[in-house]
């Protein structure tokens, strides 16, 4: 599976493992937990907004496209999986790469 790949690549260079800045449970959110867990105590919350979400189909996740053509995370536990902090990190530049070729082919008035 690609998605194990990925994760396992990440899985490299742990220096987040332990810290506080990667991991964040609240669950005093009125939405908690947002998605199916039977783990809530190590529910993520830190990536309440998938970040991948703007790659479209190379997310990574199990996503599917509405009728609308929309696409709905709804079954996909990537961002709130307490390891995964690496796997959507490291991921971070590819973001970076669509912003500047948004800004480039963006339209001119
Ligand atoms: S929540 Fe899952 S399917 Fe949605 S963008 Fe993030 S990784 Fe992809």
């Amino acid at each position: 599976m690609m998605i194990k790949k990925k994760q396992q690549a990440s899985q490299g260079n742990e220096y987040w493992r332990g810290t506080e800045y990667a991991f964040i449970n609240h669950k005093k959110c009125e939405s908690f937990p947002c998605h199916a867990t039977d783990d809530p105590d190590n529910f993520n919350c830190l990536f309440c907004y998938c970040p991948l979400y703007a790659l479209g189909d190379a997310c990574g996740g199990c996503f599917q496209y509405t009728e609308g053509g929309i696409k709905d995370c709804s079954g996909c536990t990537i961002p709130h999986d307490k390891d995964n902090y690496g796997y959507i990190t490291e991921r971070f530049n590819e973001i970076v790469e669509l912003t500047k070729w948004v800004k480039a082919n963006k339209p001119s008035k």
